[in-house]
């Protein structure tokens, strides 16, 4: 199985199996946010929330909290930033 993503297309090696099938952590690393304004340490006027970060809780809700929690934050601080 082949995922594409941005253009490319990468190889499927493996699986986590169902309990981690609901949520990914994708490719930014939490240490390179501000947790304050969730501002990206590599490039400015990026601003970071839910999956796109490599962070991800079990089922249970705790992603949908991750996700509403850094996207407040996150949104809060791209307006004040304009
Ligand atoms: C089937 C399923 C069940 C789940 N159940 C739970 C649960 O019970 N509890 C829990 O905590 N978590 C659950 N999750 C995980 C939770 O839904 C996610 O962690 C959370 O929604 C992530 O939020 P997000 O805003 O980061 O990403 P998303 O919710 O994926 O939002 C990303 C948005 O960006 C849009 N988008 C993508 N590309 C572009 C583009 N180029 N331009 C513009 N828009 C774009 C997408 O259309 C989408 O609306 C579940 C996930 C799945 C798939």
């Amino acid at each position: 199985m082949i995922v594409t993503t941005g253009g490319r297309s990468l190889p499927r090696t493996g699986s986590d199996g169902g309990d981690y099938a609901l949520v990914r952590a994708l490719g930014h690393t939490v240490t390179e946010v501000d947790f304050r304004t969730m501002a990206s340490r590599r490039a400015d006027g990026l601003f970071l929330a839910g999956e796109i970060l490599d962070c991800e809780g079990r089922i249970g809700g705790f992603n949908f909290q991750w996700a509403w929690a850094t996207g407040f934050l996150a949104g809060r601080a791209a307006v004040r930033s304009l």
